[in-house]
């Protein structure tokens, strides 16, 4: 590997290009920089951050063709995912200059109590100082976008890491905010390792707050090494979607094939267990494997492509065991099931998955669904919640009942009802429970945690004389 990191697009082995492999001094003195850029991000008026925050998205905007094409040959996403991502990535930095034109605050009603006959009060949000943000590789410019914006929107200045497969649309994205006046000073981007670059990042202790996303097995991790400083986690997903018998079947087969095989499953909320009440089970899976099939999977690049590469040969490996061992536990493959090429596997579609087993609670991450089957609805939760995963979890009813059930006993940080585990809007809170992570994202809760509340007490004006 050297003293750079080499990237290299899955689908056809070509070498994209490079990035410096930086180690701890690096990661030192971009801190050190940080810190200079903390205190001049702290003292630009709100104004002054709507400005960087809309060039910014101004800049994706212009360069979205040379984004989109750096983005899928870095991850190997399709070309449609990758516009669209770009679309997104401004859009998170529109949100957050919307944001700034009327900041929250309180005011607080001190002489509701008798200690405070004589005072009046309120609240105010201040930067943190420097924020640490490290990303992972299957949406790396929308992420590196949910870590800056906010970041920027409140005041502090960041440093961000970004996965050692995608580091070049972060780079890129550096560039395009600084040309949007972002000060040098208030975004630095370290790439390298994250055993190295990044755990440099989260021990540092000028770090004010470290906002991580990526995999559980690395997120856990990271609070007892960040030591005393807030951190936010936004980790891995096992998605369950619930199917009753009262639902448009045919459009739940849409929803479902949209999102287990968007960004060819990999991503935190793909629909990975399907969860059908017996009756509807058969009708269900031959609307989903007539949608799957007609999938086109293949070169990235192309206008026509549905389904993309995963990330590298060994997640490719990764995927093929993991449908092996679901076969040899029972499994049966409806659709896909086998490897079409080093870093291609095909959309598969997978039934009579036992229940319980080892493998149903594990991330696919990957293009895989596996579907189940229950009887009472009790079941249905029940199976929904066997996971110590908890981001996104759906229902598909018509049944108002049913609905409301699901929305009080999912475990999970959203509930959707009638669309796919894949919904998200940049503006709502989002995050996970149990072992999906701590904290939400979401432009404007993201800006409260990059914050901190200060109180001001004010008493009444007593002359000096
Ligand atoms: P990952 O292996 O956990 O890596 C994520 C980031 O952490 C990368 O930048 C990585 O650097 C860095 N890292 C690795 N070890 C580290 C350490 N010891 N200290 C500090 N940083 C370290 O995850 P990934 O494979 O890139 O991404 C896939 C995972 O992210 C999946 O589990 C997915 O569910 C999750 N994800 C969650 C969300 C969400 O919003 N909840 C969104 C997207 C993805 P290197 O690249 O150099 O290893």
């Amino acid at each position: 590997m050297g003293d750079k990191l080499t990237v290299r697009n899955p689908y056809s082995g070509e070498v994209v290009g490079f990035a410096p492999r930086n180690m701890v001094r690096e990661v030192d003195e971009a801190i050190e920089t940080a810190r200079e850029g903390a205190a001049g991000m702290r003292a630009t008026t709100l104004h002054d951050r709507r400005r960087m925050l809309t060039g910014a998205a101004g800049q994706l905007q212009e360069h979205r063709d040379e984004l989109s094409v750096l983005l899928t040959r870095e991850a190997g996403k399709t070309i449609r995912e990758t516009r669209a991502e770009v679309d997104r990535a401004a859009s998170i930095f529109d949100l957050a200059a919307a944001e700034l034109v009327a900041p929250p605050g309180d005011v607080l009603a001190l002489d509701a109590l008798p200690n405070g006959a004589a005072m009046t009060g309120y609240c105010m949000r201040e930067p943190r100082g420097i924020i640490g943000g490290i990303t992972p590789w299957n949406v790396p410019l929308a992420l590196a976008a949910h870590k800056i914006a906010p970041a920027l929107a409140a005041g502090n200045s960041i440093v961000l890491k970004p996965a050692e497969q995608t580091p070049l649309s972060s780079l890129l994205l550096r560039d395009l905010l600084l040309n949007a006046g972002v000060p040098e000073n208030g975004l630095l981007v370290i790439t390298g390792l994250g055993e190295e670059a990044g755990d440099a990042l989260v021990r540092h202790p000028n770090i004010a707050m470290l906002s991580f996303t990526g995999s559980r097995e690395v997120g856990v991790r990271l609070p007892a090494a960040a030591g005393f400083k807030k951190v936010s986690l936004e980790l891995g997903g096992n998605s369950p979607l619930v199917v009753t018998p009262s639902a448009n079947l045919e459009a739940t087969a849409n929803a479902i094939v949209r999102g287990a095989f968007a960004v060819a499953g990999q991503l935190c909320i793909s629909v990975q267990r399907v969860i059908a009440h017996r009756t509807i089970l058969g009708d269900l899976l031959t609307m989903v494997s007539e949608v799957a099939s007609k999938l086109v999977v293949g070169d990235p690049v192309s206008d026509t492509t549905d389904v993309g590469t995963l990330i590298s040969r060994e997640a490719c490996d990764r995927i093929e065991k993991l449908v092996a061992d679901l076969k040899s536990a029972g499994a049966q493959v409806v659709v896909g099931g086998k490897r079409e090429a080093e870093c291609i596997y095909l959309p598969t579609v997978l039934t009579s998955v036992e229940h319980g087993g080892r493998m149903l609670q594990q991330e696919a991450f990957g293009p895989v669904v596996m579907f189940l089957q229950y009887t009472q609805f009790d079941e249905a939760i029940a199976i929904a919640n066997s996971t110590d995963y908890g981001l996104n979890a759906a229902i598909w009813t018509n049944n108002y009942e049913e609905a409301m059930r699901a929305a009080r006993e999912l475990q999970a940080g959203t509930v959707i009802v009638n669309e796919s585990t894949t919904f998200r809007s940049d503006l709502m809170p989002y995050g996970g429970i149990k072992q999906s992570g701590m904290g939400r994202e979401g432009v404007r809760f993201a800006i409260d945690e990059m914050s901190v509340m200060k109180t001001v007490c004010f008493g009444r004006p007593i002359s000096s004389n």
